[in-house]
């Protein structure tokens, strides 16, 4: 089953999604907490979560990936902005609850000058401080680009993170097929070879969920820069064997490619189009 879907505004709450998601001929959705800069967020609507859950169950959405603001950093060097990030991600962590079983997806944060070493440290004190043994959502670590000392373009640096945080369990990475391409792993060309650095390195059991992006810029540039599925430097072919790669089929997949609403329904399309069922 391809579990197949794309950023979308939470503006108008979790049914508004689901049922955004299932016109674009998606069965899971990607949505940001809160407004991506930060700042609060709204009020938990227990009938919006309710209805959403009964449309969800009806119409075969899952996995749903909440994104954490990307302006938060786990491993500032300022405590006050420490401590926004450790109470927004705590709040969000909370708020989850709401949905029980569900994915958390946040940037693991910029060193700026600290070295990365302590940028891990701090991320991992970060995560013991908000994770708690209850909590039924996973949070995942995504793989960054590499763009000025954003932590985690390495696979390395993922796990090292991930060892020195005591409730592991609640851990995964979410694989940002632009990201990890800018970071300069092959995915065009050695596809088995990078998801076999990421089975030895990190083990392919913590791989929970895939962002499918193409990518502006060459393999190594370190930009970000996401584009349309097939227009940039990963390309169609590509996408077609990392939507079929044993290691990943089963996984969900979330477009977050420059696109209004009819392009994803566009993309998804596409996507469906290259599974081998
Ligand atoms: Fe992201
Ligand atoms: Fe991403
Ligand atoms: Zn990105």
């Amino acid at each position: 089953m391809f579990t197949i879907g794309c950023h979308l505004s939470a503006s108008k709450g979790y049914l508004f999604m689901a049922r955004q998601a299932v016109e674009l001929g998606a069965n899971t959705f990607q949505f940001f907490t809160r407004n991506p800069r930060g700042g609060s967020a709204k009020e938990m609507d227990e009938a919006d979560v309710a209805a959403f859950h009964a449309y969800a169950a009806e119409h075969g959405i899952r996995t749903i990936l909440a994104h954490a603001p990307y302006t938060l950093n786990a491993c500032a060097a300022d405590a006050r902005v420490m401590e926004f990030c450790l109470q927004t991600m705590k709040d969000d962590l909370l708020r989850m609850e709401y949905t029980p079983g569900q994915l958390y997806n946040f940037h693991p944060g910029s060193h700026v000058q600290q070295g990365v070493e302590v940028g891990i440290e701090k991320i991992a004190a970060t995560l013991n401080q908000i994770l708690w043994p209850e909590m039924t959502t996973t949070v995942l670590l995504e793989t960054m680009a590499g763009k000025g000392s954003e932590v985690g373009s390495r696979f390395e640096e993922l796990r090292e993170i991930m060892d020195r945080v005591q409730l592991r369990e609640k851990l995964g990475v979410c694989l940002d097929t632009c990201h990890v391409h800018d970071g300069g792993y092959d995915v065009v060309n050695d596809l088995d070879g990078v998801l076999t650095q990421f089975d030895n390195v990190i083990g392919l059991s913590h791989l929970r969920a895939v962002h499918i992006n193409d990518s502006k810029n060459p393999l190594s540039s370190h930009k970000d820069r996401h584009e349309k599925i097939g227009l940039g430097h990963i390309g169609t072919e590509a996408f077609a064997r990392i939507v079929n790669h044993p290691a990943l089929r089963d996984l969900p997949f979330y477009l977050e490619t420059p696109n209004d609403l009819d392009g994803y329904a566009e993309e998804i399309a596409l996507l469906r189009g290259l599974r081998n069922e």
